[in-house]
Protein backbone atom coordinates (compact mmCIF):
# COMPACT_ATOMS: atom_id res chain seq x y z
CA UNK A 1 0.00 0.00 0.00
CA UNK A 2 2.51 2.30 0.79
CA UNK A 3 4.77 1.86 -2.32
CA UNK A 4 1.53 2.48 -4.27
CA UNK A 5 1.06 6.01 -2.48
CA UNK A 6 4.68 6.88 -3.09
CA UNK A 7 4.12 5.97 -6.73
CA UNK A 8 1.22 8.27 -6.94
CA UNK A 9 2.73 11.01 -4.84
CA UNK A 10 5.77 11.15 -7.41
CA UNK A 11 3.50 10.61 -10.79
CA UNK A 12 1.24 13.55 -9.81
CA UNK A 13 4.85 15.23 -8.52
CA UNK A 14 6.15 14.87 -11.60
CA UNK A 15 3.01 15.66 -13.53
CA UNK A 16 2.59 19.25 -11.80
CA UNK A 17 6.16 20.02 -12.83
CA UNK A 18 5.74 18.72 -16.49
CA UNK A 19 2.53 21.22 -16.71
CA UNK A 20 4.70 24.01 -15.09
CA UNK A 21 7.07 24.15 -17.91
CA UNK A 22 4.78 23.73 -20.58
CA UNK A 23 3.03 26.89 -19.41
CA UNK A 24 6.94 28.51 -18.79
CA UNK A 25 7.66 27.53 -22.34
CA UNK A 26 4.16 29.13 -23.78
CA UNK A 27 5.04 31.94 -21.75
CA UNK A 28 8.58 32.62 -23.24
CA UNK A 29 7.19 32.26 -26.49
CA UNK A 30 4.88 34.73 -26.29
CA UNK A 31 7.63 37.05 -24.53
CA UNK A 32 9.32 36.59 -27.67
CA UNK A 33 6.74 37.86 -30.11
CA UNK A 34 6.44 41.65 -31.07
CA UNK A 35 2.95 42.53 -31.90
CA UNK A 36 3.43 45.47 -34.19
CA UNK A 37 0.76 46.27 -37.50
CA UNK A 38 1.83 48.80 -40.27
CA UNK A 39 -1.04 51.73 -41.08
CA UNK A 40 -1.38 53.42 -43.65
CA UNK A 41 -1.83 57.21 -42.19
CA UNK A 42 -5.08 57.59 -43.21
CA UNK A 43 -8.82 57.65 -40.89
CA UNK A 44 -12.62 57.73 -41.68
CA UNK A 45 -13.82 61.63 -40.92
CA UNK A 46 -17.14 60.02 -39.16
CA UNK A 47 -17.42 56.98 -37.29
CA UNK A 48 -20.44 55.26 -38.82
CA UNK A 49 -18.94 53.62 -41.61
CA UNK A 50 -21.65 51.86 -44.25
CA UNK A 51 -20.65 48.88 -46.04
CA UNK A 52 -22.71 48.68 -49.69
CA UNK A 53 -22.64 43.97 -50.16
CA UNK A 54 -23.04 43.21 -53.47
CA UNK A 55 -23.37 39.33 -54.06
CA UNK A 56 -23.05 37.81 -57.43
CA UNK A 57 -26.16 35.06 -57.35
CA UNK A 58 -26.84 34.70 -61.27
CA UNK A 59 -23.03 34.16 -61.70
CA UNK A 60 -22.24 29.36 -61.55
CA UNK A 61 -19.72 30.16 -59.30
CA UNK A 62 -21.80 32.07 -56.61
CA UNK A 63 -22.16 30.44 -53.19
CA UNK A 64 -24.87 31.65 -50.88
CA UNK A 65 -22.82 31.56 -48.40
CA UNK A 66 -20.23 34.14 -49.09
CA UNK A 67 -22.83 36.21 -48.10
CA UNK A 68 -23.39 34.93 -44.63
CA UNK A 69 -19.72 35.08 -43.98
CA UNK A 70 -19.46 38.71 -44.95
CA UNK A 71 -22.22 39.94 -42.80
CA UNK A 72 -20.40 37.76 -39.79
CA UNK A 73 -17.16 39.14 -40.59
CA UNK A 74 -18.32 42.35 -40.06
CA UNK A 75 -20.32 41.43 -36.80
CA UNK A 76 -17.03 40.15 -36.14
CA UNK A 77 -15.00 43.60 -36.01
CA UNK A 78 -18.93 45.45 -34.71
CA UNK A 79 -18.15 43.21 -31.42
CA UNK A 80 -14.77 43.20 -30.58
CA UNK A 81 -14.73 47.26 -31.16
CA UNK A 82 -17.38 46.85 -28.29
CA UNK A 83 -15.64 44.71 -25.96
CA UNK A 84 -12.39 46.31 -26.60
CA UNK A 85 -13.87 49.60 -25.70
CA UNK A 86 -15.27 48.41 -22.37
CA UNK A 87 -12.07 46.63 -21.20
CA UNK A 88 -9.58 49.57 -22.01
CA UNK A 89 -12.04 52.78 -21.22
CA UNK A 90 -8.98 54.84 -22.19
CA UNK A 91 -10.29 54.13 -25.97
CA UNK A 92 -14.14 54.37 -24.98
CA UNK A 93 -14.27 56.48 -27.83
CA UNK A 94 -14.03 53.87 -29.79
CA UNK A 95 -17.66 52.23 -29.57
CA UNK A 96 -19.04 54.77 -31.43
CA UNK A 97 -17.18 53.05 -34.52
CA UNK A 98 -19.60 50.45 -36.32
CA UNK A 99 -19.73 48.90 -39.86
CA UNK A 100 -23.51 49.11 -41.04
CA UNK A 101 -24.22 46.49 -43.75
CA UNK A 102 -26.66 46.99 -46.53
CA UNK A 103 -27.37 44.43 -49.53
CA UNK A 104 -27.77 45.82 -52.86
CA UNK A 105 -28.50 43.84 -55.97
CA UNK A 106 -27.49 46.52 -58.15
CA UNK A 107 -24.31 48.87 -58.49
CA UNK A 108 -24.82 51.44 -55.71
CA UNK A 109 -23.53 54.83 -54.84
CA UNK A 110 -22.99 56.88 -51.57
CA UNK A 111 -21.71 54.04 -49.12
CA UNK A 112 -18.10 53.80 -47.65
CA UNK A 113 -17.47 50.62 -48.50
CA UNK A 114 -18.06 48.62 -51.33
CA UNK A 115 -17.78 44.52 -51.19
CA UNK A 116 -18.18 42.49 -54.06
CA UNK A 117 -16.78 39.56 -55.98
CA UNK A 118 -15.27 37.99 -58.96
CA UNK A 119 -14.95 34.79 -60.62
CA UNK A 120 -11.50 33.98 -60.02
CA UNK A 121 -8.20 36.18 -58.89
CA UNK A 122 -4.68 36.74 -60.74
CA UNK A 123 -2.40 35.09 -57.94
CA UNK A 124 -2.18 33.52 -54.70
CA UNK A 125 -1.31 36.39 -53.22
CA UNK A 126 -4.46 38.32 -54.07
CA UNK A 127 -7.52 36.13 -53.33
CA UNK A 128 -9.01 40.02 -51.48
CA UNK A 129 -8.31 42.96 -52.37
CA UNK A 130 -8.75 46.58 -50.78
CA UNK A 131 -8.74 49.65 -52.48
CA UNK A 132 -8.78 53.44 -50.41
CA UNK A 133 -9.48 56.70 -51.96
CA UNK A 134 -8.14 59.04 -49.83
CA UNK A 135 -8.38 62.60 -49.80
CA UNK A 136 -6.24 65.60 -48.36
CA UNK A 137 -5.34 65.86 -45.55
CA UNK A 138 -6.08 62.09 -44.56
CA UNK A 139 -9.57 61.09 -45.44
CA UNK A 140 -10.37 58.08 -46.69
CA UNK A 141 -13.71 58.49 -49.61
CA UNK A 142 -14.39 55.04 -50.38
CA UNK A 143 -12.98 51.69 -50.08
CA UNK A 144 -13.65 49.14 -52.82
CA UNK A 145 -12.88 45.40 -51.80
CA UNK A 146 -12.55 42.58 -54.26
CA UNK A 147 -12.80 38.98 -53.10
CA UNK A 148 -12.84 35.90 -55.24
CA UNK A 149 -14.38 33.10 -55.08
CA UNK A 150 -11.02 30.71 -56.67
CA UNK A 151 -7.44 30.64 -56.08
CA UNK A 152 -5.14 29.96 -59.41
CA UNK A 153 -4.31 26.83 -57.49
CA UNK A 154 -7.87 25.82 -58.33
CA UNK A 155 -8.57 26.65 -54.59
CA UNK A 156 -12.44 26.98 -54.52
CA UNK A 157 -13.13 29.25 -51.31
CA UNK A 158 -14.78 27.85 -48.42
CA UNK A 159 -17.51 29.80 -45.94
CA UNK A 160 -14.70 30.03 -43.42
CA UNK A 161 -12.16 31.10 -46.07
CA UNK A 162 -14.23 33.68 -47.36
CA UNK A 163 -15.19 34.61 -43.52
CA UNK A 164 -11.61 34.78 -42.51
CA UNK A 165 -10.91 36.78 -45.80
CA UNK A 166 -13.45 39.52 -45.43
CA UNK A 167 -11.95 40.17 -41.75
CA UNK A 168 -8.41 40.79 -43.39
CA UNK A 169 -9.97 42.68 -45.88
CA UNK A 170 -12.78 45.07 -43.20
CA UNK A 171 -8.90 45.68 -41.25
CA UNK A 172 -7.75 47.23 -44.37
CA UNK A 173 -10.58 50.11 -45.10
CA UNK A 174 -10.33 50.64 -41.57
CA UNK A 175 -6.81 51.45 -42.75
CA UNK A 176 -4.71 48.62 -40.90
CA UNK A 177 -1.69 47.27 -43.02
CA UNK A 178 0.00 43.88 -42.42
CA UNK A 179 1.24 42.57 -39.23
CA UNK A 180 4.57 40.26 -38.61
CA UNK A 181 3.11 38.12 -36.41
CA UNK A 182 1.34 34.87 -38.09
CA UNK A 183 -1.40 33.99 -35.36
CA UNK A 184 -3.15 37.91 -36.31
CA UNK A 185 -5.78 38.14 -38.73
CA UNK A 186 -3.54 41.21 -40.35
CA UNK A 187 -1.15 38.67 -41.13
CA UNK A 188 -0.34 39.06 -44.96
CA UNK A 189 -0.93 35.57 -45.63
CA UNK A 190 -4.52 34.10 -45.01
CA UNK A 191 -3.93 30.37 -45.04
CA UNK A 192 -6.61 28.12 -45.91
CA UNK A 193 -8.06 26.99 -42.78
CA UNK A 194 -10.61 24.93 -41.00
CA UNK A 195 -11.91 27.72 -38.21
CA UNK A 196 -12.69 30.73 -38.45
CA UNK A 197 -9.61 33.16 -36.65
CA UNK A 198 -10.66 36.20 -33.96
CA UNK A 199 -9.78 39.36 -33.53
CA UNK A 200 -6.80 40.42 -31.23
CA UNK A 201 -6.55 43.26 -28.90
CA UNK A 202 -3.34 44.44 -31.53
CA UNK A 203 -5.82 44.65 -34.51
CA UNK A 204 -8.32 46.79 -32.11
CA UNK A 205 -5.66 48.57 -29.57
CA UNK A 206 -4.08 49.91 -33.67
CA UNK A 207 -7.88 50.82 -34.30
CA UNK A 208 -8.26 52.83 -31.96
CA UNK A 209 -4.65 54.77 -32.94
CA UNK A 210 -5.93 55.39 -36.49
CA UNK A 211 -9.62 56.75 -34.66
CA UNK A 212 -7.85 58.63 -32.30
CA UNK A 213 -8.49 62.40 -33.61
CA UNK A 214 -12.60 60.81 -31.93
CA UNK A 215 -11.13 60.95 -28.42
CA UNK A 216 -12.16 64.78 -28.77
CA UNK A 217 -14.68 64.96 -31.67
CA UNK A 218 -17.39 63.80 -32.94
CA UNK A 219 -16.11 64.59 -36.97
CA UNK A 220 -12.87 65.17 -38.25
CA UNK A 221 -11.71 68.72 -38.79
CA UNK A 222 -8.92 70.98 -39.56
CA UNK A 223 -8.16 70.77 -35.48
CA UNK A 224 -7.61 67.17 -35.51
CA UNK A 225 -4.54 65.35 -36.41
CA UNK A 226 -3.83 62.29 -39.02
CA UNK A 227 -2.39 59.01 -38.43
CA UNK A 228 1.02 58.92 -39.12
CA UNK A 229 2.05 56.35 -41.79
CA UNK A 230 3.93 53.89 -39.16
CA UNK A 231 4.58 50.61 -37.08
CA UNK A 232 2.23 50.87 -34.45
CA UNK A 233 3.63 48.27 -31.37
CA UNK A 234 0.96 47.22 -28.56
CA UNK A 235 1.84 48.64 -25.20
CA UNK A 236 2.98 46.90 -22.16
CA UNK A 237 -0.18 47.71 -20.36
CA UNK A 238 -2.17 45.90 -22.84
CA UNK A 239 -2.01 42.23 -23.13
CA UNK A 240 -1.91 40.64 -26.63
CA UNK A 241 -5.48 38.39 -26.57
CA UNK A 242 -7.65 37.33 -28.97
CA UNK A 243 -11.66 38.28 -28.96
CA UNK A 244 -13.84 35.15 -28.25
CA UNK A 245 -16.18 34.61 -31.59
CA UNK A 246 -19.94 34.65 -30.80
CA UNK A 247 -21.54 31.40 -31.68
CA UNK A 248 -23.98 33.68 -34.21
CA UNK A 249 -20.66 34.53 -35.81
CA UNK A 250 -19.42 31.20 -36.45
CA UNK A 251 -20.10 28.79 -39.49
CA UNK A 252 -22.19 25.76 -39.01
CA UNK A 253 -19.43 22.90 -38.56
CA UNK A 254 -19.33 20.23 -41.09
CA UNK A 255 -18.60 17.19 -39.71
CA UNK A 256 -14.95 17.34 -41.56
CA UNK A 257 -14.25 20.47 -39.56
CA UNK A 258 -15.87 19.59 -36.11
CA UNK A 259 -13.60 16.41 -36.02
CA UNK A 260 -10.74 18.51 -36.89
CA UNK A 261 -11.76 20.77 -33.91
CA UNK A 262 -12.03 18.10 -31.80
CA UNK A 263 -9.08 16.70 -32.58
CA UNK A 264 -6.64 20.06 -32.46
CA UNK A 265 -8.27 21.24 -28.94
CA UNK A 266 -7.07 17.69 -27.54
CA UNK A 267 -3.23 18.26 -28.67
CA UNK A 268 -3.20 21.68 -27.05
CA UNK A 269 -0.51 21.23 -24.58
CA UNK A 270 -2.08 22.14 -21.65
CA UNK A 271 -5.23 19.93 -22.44
CA UNK A 272 -2.75 17.41 -22.99
CA UNK A 273 -1.40 17.63 -19.42
CA UNK A 274 -4.81 18.07 -17.87
CA UNK A 275 -6.20 14.39 -19.43
CA UNK A 276 -2.63 12.79 -18.25
CA UNK A 277 -2.94 14.04 -14.85
CA UNK A 278 -6.34 13.15 -14.81
CA UNK A 279 -6.26 9.53 -16.37
CA UNK A 280 -3.12 9.13 -13.77
CA UNK A 281 -5.37 10.32 -11.06
CA UNK A 282 -8.21 7.41 -11.60
CA UNK A 283 -5.59 5.18 -11.97
CA UNK A 284 -3.94 5.75 -8.49
CA UNK A 285 -7.42 5.79 -7.03
CA UNK A 286 -8.49 2.62 -8.80
CA UNK A 287 -5.71 0.61 -7.42
CA UNK A 288 -6.17 1.80 -4.08
CA UNK A 289 -9.92 1.12 -3.88
CA UNK A 290 -9.12 -2.23 -5.28
CA UNK A 291 -6.34 -3.17 -2.69
CA UNK A 292 -8.63 -1.93 0.06
CA UNK A 293 -11.73 -3.88 -1.12
CA UNK A 294 -9.69 -7.04 -1.22
CA UNK A 295 -10.95 -9.58 1.05
CA UNK A 296 -8.70 -10.68 3.85
CA UNK A 297 -8.18 -14.08 3.96
CA UNK A 298 -9.45 -15.77 7.72
CA UNK A 299 -7.53 -18.78 8.81
CA UNK A 300 -9.84 -20.73 10.97
CA UNK A 301 -8.79 -23.90 13.02
ZN1 LIG B 1 -3.71 42.20 -46.71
Amino acid sequence: MLNVRKLALTSIILLILGSTLVVLAVRQTEAQTEYAIDIRGYTWNHSTISVSIFPRENESWWEPSYLNATLRGIAQWNDAIQEFASNHTEFSYLSRTSLVPTITHEVASGFDIYIGWIAECESEATIGQSRAIVKSPCIMIDNTVCLAAKAPSGHVMTEVDMQNIVVHELGHTFGLYHCSYSGDVMYSTVHYRETVKPLSSLDLYVLSQIFEWMSNSTQFTSSNTCPQESSVTLPSNISYYHFPIAAENLPLPTPQNLAEYTIGLFLRPEILTAILIAVTLLTVAAIILKRRKKPQEIHMK
